[in-house]
């Protein structure tokens, strides 16, 4: 469905420039949930921009659904981009306009007919729960049903692909929760193809399929979601996965098992929570002659599968835990040996 090749991006202030896309690619696929997560000032919003070509890519191939946008004139770009919607942090509402007409200005513009106009948006308010708000003005509604009308607007012509800038950063826990859900619900019912950009795995967690990790203008990892939260590989994505999953060794197990024990070793075992775990810890204890303490664990559910962490301590002599290890490696979804003990502590 996208497809950016080499993408780079540099702005020029005054006499400075700033790169702030240096050679990105990725592609998403048609009716998947793609997240692009980084700190701020990452480049994750040039990103987002140059998908429709809102930002115009210094150098680089930007394809949607098939149409090298780069080579298309501008009102061949204004065609297509009618197929790709988009929805802001701010909401970006028309205030003067209430909730039908927010929704059906964009259907005005492309001259279809009132009486299609009704149907379209009675359907769409209907969609975003909000049949019952059509005559109000954004000043009456909460920022949930801010970016609902949001959501109503950016779907008015049919997008194949909506893009979603950090469509929930602006909102409270609970009313994230109900918009994520929502952008599941249509991703689901219309087969539309999102890509969003966040600053939180919370929002990753909850409905990404696939998720690349930007940082200083750079992708430094992508993958699947499950993946990235089993088996993380760079620094800055093992520190967004611990806003989730904390992997550090709780203190006091630390004082108790870890130190003065040179000879063991920290494993961290990722499994998937509807598989059973309990018979590996069990084997683990039958097969070899090795002592396991469990440090720490946690579940989460990543977009609806179960998923386990948990923090082994293993003490025994060095081949017999190196042979447990080789069998939790078979066992369980991903297994990783701390390199050392007070690395693991954050
Ligand atoms: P993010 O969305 O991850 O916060 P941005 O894409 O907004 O990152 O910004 C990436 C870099 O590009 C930053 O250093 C930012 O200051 C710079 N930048 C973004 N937009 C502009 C602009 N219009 N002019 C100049 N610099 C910009």
């Amino acid at each position: 469905m996208i497809q950016l090749t080499d993408i780079h991006k540099t702005y020029k202030v005054g006499k400075n420039s700033v790169q702030a896309l240096k050679g990105v690619s990725l592609s998403v696929k048609r009716g998947e949930i793609f997240g692009v997560i980084g700190f701020s000032g990452a480049g994750k919003s040039t990103l987002l921009r140059t998908v429709n070509l809102l930002e115009k890519p210094t150098s680089g191939k930007v394809i949607v659904n098939g149409v090298d946008l780069l080579q298309l004139s501008e009102r061949e770009l204004r065609s297509s981009r009618k197929k790709i919607g988009m929805i802001f942090q701010h909401f970006n509402l028309l205030h003067s306009c209430n909730v039908y007409d927010n929704v059906a200005e964009i259907l005005r513009m492309n001259k279809v007919s009132k009486q299609d106009i009704k149907r379209k948006v009675d359907g769409l308010l209907t969609l975003v729960g909000l049949q019952d708000k059509a005559g109000e003005y954004p000043s009456q509604l909460s920022g949930g049903q801010k970016q609902r009308v949001g959501i109503a607007r950016a779907l008015a012509m049919d997008p194949e692909l909506l893009l979603c800038d950090e469509a929930t950063s602006a909102l409270d826990p609970h009313t994230t929760e109900s918009i994520l859900e929502l952008l599941l619900d249509i991703n689901e019912k219309l087969g539309l193809t999102i890509m969003l950009i966040t600053h939180e795995m919370d929002v990753i967690k909850k409905i990404c399929d696939r998720v690349a990790v930007m940082e200083q203008g750079e992708i430094i990892e992508q993958g699947s979601v499950l993946d990235m939260f089993s088996k993380p590989q760079a620094t800055t994505t093992k520190n967004f996965i611990r806003t989730i999953f904390d992997d550090a060794i709780p203190n006091t197990m630390l004082d108790r098992f870890v130190v003065g024990s040179p000879d063991s070793k920290v494993v961290r075992i990722s499994f998937r929570g509807d598989a059973a775990l309990n018979p590996v810890l069990h084997s683990l204890a039958n097969r070899f002659s090795v002592v396991t303490n469990v440090l720490s664990g946690s579940m989460i559910t990543v977009k609806g599968v179960p998923l386990g962490m948990m923090l082994l301590h293993i003490s025994g002599e060095e081949e017999t835990i190196m042979q447990a290890i080789g069998y939790l490696e078979q066992a369980v979804h991903h297994v990783e040996v701390k390199q050392d003990h007070g690395g693991v502590k954050s």
